[in-house]
C-alpha cells in the first residue's frame, strides 16, 4: 500500500507520511531538571500518602461514589451539599485559569501526574533498560515491560484507595477478587489504561486527549509566563566559528549552534525557536539542555528561558491585568459563598419523598393515607433519634414506629411511613403539611410537604382505590 506523503510535517509527532514518529527524548541535565525531579517526587509520595491520612476521623481524601459522598480535610460533602460542592469545584477551575495566566503551563509542565510519572518513574526505568547492547535485549525488553506492569498495578490500588478507603483496600486485596468483582474490575481496568498510557499512547495524551492543553491559546496572554526563544540573540543559527577566517564574509551569527539539541530533548517534539506551540508543555527540558550548551560554548545562558511573549517583544511587564484582576475576583467570591453556605449548614438534612405507587389511599371511615420516605442525614457526631410528627392539623399522624427515626452519625438513613389526614383538611385535592423533625437537642426543622387527597368538587376525578 502506497503511502501519499504531506509536503510539510503537520505534527511533531507524525511523520509526513502519517505514521507516528516514535520519541525517544534525549535527558538533559540541568536546574530544572533537578527542581522537576524534586517536585516530581514530592508528589508521587503525596499522592501515595493521602488515603493513609485522617484528619478529625476522617480520611483526608474519600470519594466515595457509591454512597455519593465526598470527604475532603475532614469535611464530608453528601449529595444534599450539590451547592457547596458545585462552588468548590467552580473555585477550583478559576484559579487553574488564574495559575495559567500568570505562570503558563506550569502545571503541565511540573504538577500533571501525565508529566511526572512519564518523565520520572517510566522514562528512566526505558532509558535503563533500553542501552544500546545488543546481547540480552529480549530479557531486558520483558523486565521492562514486568516493572511498568507492577508500577501500574500499585498506581491503580493507590488510585482506588481514593474510592474506597485504605482500610477496605486492605482487606479486599487479601480476599478473592470475586468477593468485590467491581473493585478489581476497576483495578484491571486502570492498570490496563495506565500500561496503554505510559507504554504507547504517551505524548499524544497532552497533544491529542489533554483538554486543558487545548484551552492553552485562551487561558494564556502575551504576559504569561512561557518557555521562550530569544529569537534576536539566537538568529541567524548556524555552526559555531571558534576562530572566523580573516576572508569569511558570511554575517555574523547569532547565538544558537542549531546543535538541535533543544528538539531532541523535547517530550513533545517540537522545536521552541518556531514559537510558541500547543505542544509545549512547559517542562523547560529545552531551557537545560540550552544552558548546557552555552556553557560549553562561553556564552551567557538563557537563549531559550522562562519568559512572556510581551517580554520578548520589549514590550512593558504588566502584572495587573484584566484577567489577573477578574479571575482572583471571582475565586474570593465563590470562596465567601462556600463559607457562608458551609457556616449555614445545620447537624441534618432532611428530605421527604413520595412513595412510588397510588399517590394516596382512602382508609376506613374519612381518612386519607399518602405514602412517604423520609432520609435523614446525620450531619452531627453522635448518633441521633430524630423525632418526625405532622403538625399542622391535629388529627393527622404518621404511621413509623415511635414516630422516631435513628440515624447513626455521619450517615443517612431512609425510612418509609404513612401520613394520615382526616379527607375534611384537603381543599382541591391538597394538603399542605407540616411535618417537624427534631432530636431533641441541636436540630429542629419543620417541612412542608403537600399531600393528595380526593377532590370535593363534582368534576373531582375518581378516587384510587
Ligand atoms: S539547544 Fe540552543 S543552541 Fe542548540 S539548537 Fe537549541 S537553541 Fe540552538
Ligand atoms: S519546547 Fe521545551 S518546554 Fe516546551 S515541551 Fe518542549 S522541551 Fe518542554
Amino acid at each position: 500500500m502506497t503511502r501519499l506523503e504531506s509536503p510539510e510535517r503537520v505534527l511533531s509527532t507524525l511523520e509526513q507520511d502519517g505514521s507516528r514518529r516514535w520519541l525517544k527524548p534525549r535527558l538533559s541535565h540541568g536546574a530544572f531538571l533537578n527542581y522537576r525531579r524534586k517536585v516530581g517526587y514530592a508528589l508521587i509520595a503525596i499522592f501515595i500518602v493521602i488515603p493513609f491520612i485522617s484528619i478529625k476521623g476522617k480520611p483526608a481524601m474519600l470519594l466515595d461514589v457509591v454512597n455519593r459522598q465526598f470527604t475532603l480535610l475532614g469535611y464530608t460533602f453528601l449529595p444534599t451539599d450539590t451547592v457547596l460542592l458545585a462552588l468548590f469545584i467552580l473555585g477550583l477551575f478559576v484559579a487553574v485559569f488564574l495559575a495559567t495566566a500568570l505562570f503558563g503551563r506550569v502545571w503541565c509542565g511540573w504538577a500533571c501526574p501525565q508529566t511526572v510519572y512519564l518523565e520520572f518513574v517510566f522514562r528512566p526505568i526505558e532509558r535503563y533498560f533500553d542501552r544500546t547492547k545488543e546481547e540480552g535485549r529480549v530479557q531486558r525488553m520483558i523486565v521492562k515491560y514486568v516493572l511498568y506492569f507492577l508500577i501500574s498495578l500499585a498506581m491503580a490500588h493507590v488510585f482506588l484507595a481514593y474510592f474506597v478507603g485504605i482500610e477496605n483496600l486492605f482487606k479486599w486485596v487479601r480476599q478473592s477478587p470475586l468477593e468485590h468483582p467491581a473493585s478489581f474490575l476497576i483495578v484491571a481496568a486502570t492498570t490496563g489504561l495506565i500500561m496503554f498510557d505510559f507504554c504507547y499512547f504517551r505524548e499524544q495524551t497532552c497533544i491529542l486527549a489533554c483538554p486543558y492543553g487545548r484551552l492553552q491559546s485562551v487561558l494564556l496572554d502575551r504576559h504569561s509566563l512561557i518557555v521562550s526563544y530569544d529569537r534576536e540573540r539566537g538568529e541567524p543559527r548556524g555552526k559555531l566559528r571558534r576562530r572566523p577566517r580573516p576572508d569569511d564574509n558570511t554575517p555574523e551569527r547569532g547565538d544558537c549552534v542549531n546543535c538541535g539539541l533543544c528538539v531532541m530533548t523535547c517530550p513533545t517534539g517540537i522545536d521552541i525557536r518556531d514559537g510558541l506551540q500547543m505542544e509545549c508543555i512547559g517542562c523547560a527540558q529545552c531551557v537545560d539542555a540550552c544552558n548546557r550548551v552555552m556553557t560549553k560554548i562561553k556564552k551567557p545562558t538563557g537563549l531559550i528561558r522562562y519568559s512572556s511573549q510581551a517580554t520578548m517583544d520589549h514590550e512593558a511587564k504588566r502584572l495587573i491585568r484584566p484577567r489577573v484582576i477578574i479571575y482572583p475576583a471571582i475565586v474570593a467570591i465563590v470562596a465567601v459563598a462556600f463559607l457562608v453556605t458551609l457556616s449555614q449548614k445545620k447537624t441534618a438534612d432532611v428530605t421527604v419523598m413520595r412513595n412510588l405507587g397510588n399517590p394516596y389511599t382512602v382508609l376506613d371511615g374519612d381518612r386519607i393515607a399518602n405514602g412517604i420516605r423520609i432520609k435523614i442525614t446525620n450531619r452531627g457526631k453522635s448518633d441521633a433519634n430524630y423525632q418526625i410528627a405532622p403538625v399542622n392539623h391535629p388529627d393527622a399522624q404518621i404511621s413509623l414506629a415511635d414516630g422516631i427515626i435513628a440515624v447513626a452519625a455521619g450517615t443517612s438513613r431512609t425510612e418509609g411511613a404513612q401520613i394520615i389526614v382526616p379527607r375534611s383538611a384537603f381543599v382541591d385535592g391538597a394538603f399542605e403539611a407540616a411535618i417537624r423533625v427534631s432530636d431533641g437537642s441541636m436540630f429542629d426543622q419543620t417541612i412542608t410537604y403537600r399531600l393528595h387527597g380526593p377532590y370535593s368538587s363534582a368534576a373531582a376525578p375518581e378516587e384510587p382505590r
